[in-house]
């Protein structure tokens, strides 16, 4: 049990650190905890804003549901009455010059069912023939994980995909996939820490496919519906999450100090000191939920060898942005969630488009579509140095080429996330592990989470932002 009066600053208001402050105080209600955020505003990367008449979001508008933490958090807030799956999950990519229909039975972009893959048109004879060569395999190859079926080796998933599947099938459809979720690239990704599911069939038989298979197979005996919705979202907008975190701190008696960035992190005999412009706060524990820089800045005189590795991790910058166009001025049907961009036949500045008003029956609309477009990926900041009004008419006429829009944008909100999206290289989740350690070893009561650690989705955050407030107090700090 803590010392009566015990004291706990969380440092950074995303929904890492707002479910770090909120889990604390619900498992320990006297104790008192502070949430100090650098900004004017909680919630980090996630906002939601008024657009054409709906509120949409201006970063994620999805969590996988697929992973208990996301769903689970909502319903403990009661949210979950809220909560709805997208209204298609079928999604296309751009290739060889046409929006082509993903094939059914993909997994992280892996095809489990090559006929589908050969009737997609994505990939061609030649790439379908390479990728059922997976199917023959009876061993695994010389020095990869699956040699090793309990080990925790970790390789690219580029490094997997091309040699299981064959160049085509991680281009086309592998890549695509992943670069929409993290804006990086997908040659150079942890398998481990990005793409966790095909790590584990990787591990478990020498066919990445089979393996799948059998993991779908397995869902199925377990009794759980393997078609069933990857993804929810909240139609208030996911913004409505850390608000109601946010709400939910201060009716509990905890503190939000908005504008109250950390300059610095001290020790004395006992206790942990902040520094911020506003004065100097102590606690018994604090709990970094920080983006690498930050966290590694502040860590740096406390765990030097992991505040090293947080400051090597590179970040991908990108931009959101949402346009309304009529649907009368479109050549496409707008039938399916949106599209991805190949790795070979990449646009000048569009990465995705999100279909929002097809995704989330709640953005209908007969008239105007709202479209979500990314622009900017990791090593390539094109798109991104150009200013709000050239960025809009490069992504116009993107969307002209893919879409075949004719007339203007009729309205559009540029939100920029600078270093938004952590890129994670092989052997990601040691390093963080070692950093954890050096933690415990030598900074007690200081603890880290968040997109830069264990992985970025909002399920992932979430999960770590648990764990150290558990950690918090199981250590009696
Ligand atoms: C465009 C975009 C789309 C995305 N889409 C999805 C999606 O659909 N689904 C999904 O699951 N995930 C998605 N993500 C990822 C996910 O939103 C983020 O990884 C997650 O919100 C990060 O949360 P966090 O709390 O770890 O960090 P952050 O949200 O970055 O919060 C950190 C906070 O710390 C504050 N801070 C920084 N320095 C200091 C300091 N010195 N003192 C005090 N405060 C400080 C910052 O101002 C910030 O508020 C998306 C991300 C982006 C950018």
């Amino acid at each position: 049990m803590p010392a009566t009066g015990a004291h706990t600053i969380v440092i950074g208001a995303g929904i890492t650190g707002l479910t770090a402050a909120y889990t604390l105080l619900v498992n320990e209600p006297n104790r008192h905890v502070t949430v100090i955020e650098a900004a004017d505003r909680s919630g980090g990367r996630i906002m939601s804003g008024e657009f054409a008449g709906h509120i949409v979001d201006c970063g994620a508008d999805a969590f996988l549901a697929r992973v208990p933490d996301a769903v689970d958090l909502c319903r403990q807030l009661g949210l979950d009455h809220l909560l709805a799956s997208p209204a298609s999950s079928s999604a296309r990519v751009w290739t060889d010059g046409a929006l082509r229909q993903l094939p059914a039975g993909l997994v992280l972009g892996v095809p489990t069912d090559l006929d589908a893959l050969a009737a997609s048109g994505i990939v061609s004879a030649a790439g379908v023939a390479r990728a059922a060569e997976d199917l023959d395999r009876v061993d695994w190859p010389q020095g990869a994980p699956g040699a090793d079926p309990g080990g925790v080796d970790d390789q690219s998933v580029g490094n997997l995909v091309r040699s299981r599947l064959g160049d085509e099938v991680f281009e086309r459809l592998v890549a695509p996939l992943l670069s929409g979720v993290n804006a990086g690239d997908a040659d150079q990704l942890s398998l481990a820490t990005g793409a966790a599911q095909l790590a584990s069939a990787a591990r478990t038989h020498p066919s990445l496919i089979r393996s799948l298979h059998e993991q779908i197979e397995a869902t199925r005996r377990a009794g759980a519906d393997p078609n069933a919705p990857v993804f929810a979202g909240l139609p208030g907008g996911t913004q409505m999450l850390t608000d109601t975190l946010g709400a939910e701190i201060i009716r509990r008696g905890g503190t939000i100090a908005l504008g109250t960035a950390a300059t610095a992190l001290r020790r004395d005999a006992s206790r942990w000191l902040v520094d911020t412009a506003n004065g100097v706060l102590h606690a018994d524990a604090v709990v970094l939920a920080l983006p690498a820089t930050g966290a590694s800045r502040l860590l740096a005189s406390h765990a030097p060898e992991g505040a090293a590795v947080l400051a090597e991790l590179e970040y991908a910058s990108v931009a959101m942005v949402t346009v309304a166009v009529h649907r009368a001025n479109l050549d496409c049907d707008l039938d399916g969630s949106g599209f991805l961009v190949a790795l070979t036949d990449r646009l000048p500045a569009l990465t995705a488009c999100s279909w929002a008003s097809s995704k989330w029956a709640h953005l209908g609309d007969p008239d105007l579509a709202v479209l979500r477009v990314s622009a900017g990926r990791h090593g390539d900041s094109a798109a991104l140095a150009l200013d709000d009004e050239a960025l809009a008419s490069a992504i116009a006429k993107d969307l002209g080429t893919t879409m075949g829009l004719r007339g203007p944008l009729e309205q559009v909100r540029i939100s920029r996330w600078n270093e938004a999206l952590p890129q994670f290289r092989p052997g990601h989740l040691g390093r963080v592990e070692a950093l954890r350690a050096e933690l415990q070893a030598g900074a007690p009561g200081l603890l880290v989470a968040g997109a830069a650690h264990d992985g970025l989705g909002i399920p992932s955050c979430i999960r770590q932002a648990r764990t150290a407030a558990e950690q918090v107090s199981e250590q009696g700090f």
